[in-house]
């Protein structure tokens, strides 16, 4: 049995996207047209874009998104609360009622966001499993 060869990079076939996956990835918008959202709930993506068909059943940005909120918005607001507490001196109940609201509404919007962007960069590099023939990307 003959081994086939792998594919390079160079040989599979990539499609040229006119939208900057980061651009639309902040816009929280299809990767494709970026003329209609990609959620249709507040983190519940489209299963194809509203405006233009583009399929986006395999969006699929893993657990990404949550590693990066919990990294960057934790040290945000362990920051704030040091400068809060330690310098201005504010009393803990301001510091629950603020903290608390940086941390529900940041959670939230840096979600939409860096999904959207995994999404879009995800469809920009025309990224999916491996495959060592024709064959294998049919299924
Ligand atoms: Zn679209």
């Amino acid at each position: 049995m003959a081994q086939e060869p792998f594919l390079s990079d160079k040989e599979t076939d990539r499609v040229p996207r006119s939208v900057s996956p980061y651009k639309a990835g902040f816009r929280c918008v299809c990767p494709n047209c970026a003329a209609a959202p990609l959620f249709h709930n507040i983190l519940e993506v489209h299963s194809a874009c509203p405006a233009c068909g583009f399929d986006l059943s395999n969006a699929d940005p893993g657990d990404g998104a949550q590693v990066f909120v919990i990294l960057i918005l934790g040290f945000v607001t362990a920051l704030m609360g040091f400068l809060l507490y330690g310098v201005m001196g504010l009393p803990i109940w301001a510091l629950a009622i603020i903290l608390g609201f940086v941390i529900l509404a940041g959670s939230v919007w840096m979600l939409r966001v860096i999904k959207a962007t995994l999404i879009a960069l995800q469809f920009h590099h025309d990224a999916h499993e491996g495959a060592l023939d024709e064959k294998d990307k049919q299924s």
